[in-house]
């Protein structure tokens, strides 16, 4: 009897192994590839290196095992990226390049008036700059975190269940002058609506910021995080681990918003990307 022990322990190692090894190395983000303005990019490649890496210039991209040698590295396509080609660098035991064909695609163009005490969101005066050029790197700190381990787990659920009142990518005017593109995506809502984290992630930011009022920013791995701005309330902490579906706050309509609603943003290798292509069932 007293051989069998050791056996056993070797058993339940292995099991322990394979129980973990699954999260680690297969594919969770399996998305079509959409090469234009504010898409994805899906590069297909081979490796036989258990961790290859991607770059566009020196950023590192989204990098994700299919099966075998099969890899996919994903990128996050700016709004303002003019059509071509782009070069993407794959790092394993060598080099290589790899080229996305950029395709075009128009955006709509979007008028918002603000009136009363929201006019100062138009052309704020030199106290909330003084505001806006403090809080600015906090926020660009936070959208281009890499953290090298898979968070999310599957495709994203909607963080809330409202109707889209605002798409992602529209040109904007306020009070008639033109102002950045819609980065994220809108959903109407009550005041106090629960917002859900689309997918597991660990919370990095929280906080009240000028335009962004209360916002909350979760990481989910390889340069992919979503945002959630304008909030009533944040119900989470920075440090925090979450589950898909978990409760991260609720909406609300505080900073540049003209009514209670939830703008959610994702963004991919730091650049903002449409939020619809990483969900389930794609609405675009
Ligand atoms: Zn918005």
């Amino acid at each position: 009897m007293e051989n069998f022990i050791p056996k056993l322990k070797k058993l339940k190692k292995i099991s322990l192994l394979l129980l973990l090894l699954p999260s680690l190395t297969l594919a969770n983000i399996i998305i079509e590839n959409t090469p234009i303005p504010g898409g994805i990019a899906v590069l297909d490649f081979d490796s036989n290196k258990s961790n290859p890496r991607a770059f566009y210039k020196s950023r590192p991209l989204f990098t994700q095992h299919i099966d075998g040698e099969h890899w996919q590295a994903l990128l996050g396509i700016p709004l303002w990226q003019k059509m071509g080609k782009i070069a993407i660098t794959i790092k394993d035991f060598s080099t290589r390049t790899l080229v996305v064909d950029m395709k075009n695609h128009q955006y709509e163009e979007q008028h918002i008036t603000l009136k009363g005490d929201k006019k100062k969101y138009v052309n704020p005066n030199a106290k909330y700059i003084q505001r806006i050029n403090k809080e600015r790197p906090i926020l660009s700190k936070a959208r281009v975190v890499f953290s090298t381990k898979i968070l999310a787990d599957e495709l994203f659920i909607r963080p809330v269940d409202g109707i889209t009142t605002s798409p992602f990518g529209l040109k904007r005017f306020y009070n008639g002058e033109p102002r950045r593109a819609h980065t994220g995506l809108d959903y109407a809502g009550d005041i106090g609506t629960k917002i859900k984290a689309p997918a597991a992630g660990k919370i990095i930011l929280t906080g009240n910021f000028f335009f962004n009022g209360n916002a909350i920013f979760i990481d989910h791995g390889q340069g992919l995080i979503s945002v959630y701005i304008h909030t009533h309330k944040i119900l989470v902490k920075q440090g925090q681990m979450v589950k898909q579906g978990d409760i991260i706050g609720t909406i609300g309509q505080s900073g540049r918003a003209t009514g209670p609603h939830l703008h959610w943003g994702v963004y991919l290798n730091g650049i903002a990307i449409n939020p619809n292509l990483l969900l389930e069932n794609q609405e675009r």
